[in-house]
């Protein structure tokens, strides 16, 4: 288990502080894959530093399994080689004058951790199989392809066998195909592998698509902590909807009080809607509603349904491959809406849109 309580940072620039990381708590259980997600900025890469120990924090506690390596109270903070963590960076820094073997040596050669030869060997070999490279012990790790270097760079965070892996953005670095492969691949091997991770990206499809759970973060402060799906289908607030993706956010006014296993109804410029609202909302509560692009189902001919039915006009429609994004408008507003390439919509084309009930979400204002 990794631990993260009430974790502050400030730095100091110009004359003034900026709050880098604003008190925020978080726990990963053994095991799982936790992603801090969030814009340029928001405090990922200090908050995994502070972790590391390679930065100071001033208030908050870090705790790695049992041990607290980090107790601003007590003034008390275990250097980083003593933290019980592999990392993995953006550039891997792979030292390209060492064999595959050396590289992945190396962590047990510093700190005279007292390993003897025979021992380093076995930790080195089997930390390559865990990440499939077992085989290239020998080769100049130049002559690895990029998607290798990268496993070279997880063999060598592992091979202390840490109780958490950080990585910090280790898939930016790559060019765009490799980096989908890189994703399916890295998010198969550490699943494999089962080990604690903490993981740090900008990109909403890396967290999504890998992560146990993810926590999004907006200057310094965790906006929304939840699963993927909770992230992407109930977010929580404004700032995480948006940026979770191309969103259609319209203000509302809940027509009925929040009650469990019961729809409710949503007015908005657009009409009525009858969707589930988050606990707490009250009849007469202004509240944000999400329409995403890809939720809505599309007619040629009104499919006389009784609600959540828009009639909207094809402005422009953008061919992608399996989806075309188009362009509506409905009434004097526009709205982006994913349709299928086998519809092939028309610009012009007059369309229903219907919205399933429980595919849109409402967002209770702060
Ligand atoms: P990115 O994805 O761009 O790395 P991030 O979410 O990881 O961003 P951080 O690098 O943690 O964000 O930075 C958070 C804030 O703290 C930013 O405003 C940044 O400019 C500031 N900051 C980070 N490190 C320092 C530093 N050493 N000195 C001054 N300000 C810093």
């Amino acid at each position: 288990m990794l631990q993260v309580d009430k974790l502050r940072k400030t730095f100091p620039v110009g004359g003034g502080k900026v709050k880098a990381v604003d008190g925020i708590s978080f726990q990963v259980p053994d095991g799982n894959f936790f992603t801090l997600l969030g814009p340029s900025g928001c405090g990922k890469t200090t908050t995994l530093r502070c972790v590391a120990g390679l930065e100071r924090p001033e208030a908050g506690d870090v705790t790695i399994g049992d041990k607290k390596v980090c107790c601003t109270e007590k003034k008390q903070y275990t250097p980083t080689h003593k933290r019980d963590i592999g990392m993995v960076f953006q550039s891997y820094a792979i030292w390209p004058h060492m064999s595959v073997f050396d590289n992945v040596a190396f962590p047990l050669t510093v700190d005279k951790m007292g390993f003897s030869r025979g021992q380093i060997k076995e930790r080195v070999l089997h930390a390559l199989a865990r990440v499939k490279l077992d085989g290239l012990a020998n080769r100049p790790a130049p002559q690895l392809s990029g998607g290798q270097q990268q496993r070279l760079a997880l063999a060598r965070a592992l091979v202390k066998e840490p109780r958490v892996l950080l990585m910090d953005e280790p898939l930016s670095n790559l060019d765009a195909r490799l980096r989908e492969q890189m994703r399916v691949e890295l998010g198969q091997l550490v699943r494999e592998l089962n080990i604690t991770s903490l993981y740090v990206t900008h990109d909403q499809v890396e967290a999504l698509s890998m992560s146990h759970v993810i926590a999004v973060m907006d200057e310094g402060q965790i906006a929304q902590i939840g699963t993927p799906a909770q992230i992407y289908s109930q977010p929580s607030t404004k700032f995480v909807a948006d940026f979770m993706g191309s969103t259609n956010l319209f203000e509302g006014k809940a027509l009925t009080d929040a009650a469990p296993d019961t729809l409710g109804k949503v007015e908005t410029v657009l009409g009525n809607w009858h969707c589930t609202l988050p606990e707490g909302i009250r009849k007469g509560e202004t509240v944000m509603f999400c329409m995403r692009p890809e939720n809505f189902t599309t007619y040629r001919e009104n499919p006389g349904l009784e609600s959540n039915v828009l009639e909207g006009k094809v402005e422009l429609a953008t061919y992608l491959g399996e989806v075309y994004d188009c362009t509506m408008a409905v009434g004097e507003r526009t709205i982006r809406v994913r349709i299928h390439h086998s519809f092939a919509p028309k610009p012009e084309e007059k369309l229903f849109l219907w919205l399933p009930p429980q595919n849109c979400s409402v967002i209770k204002l702060q």
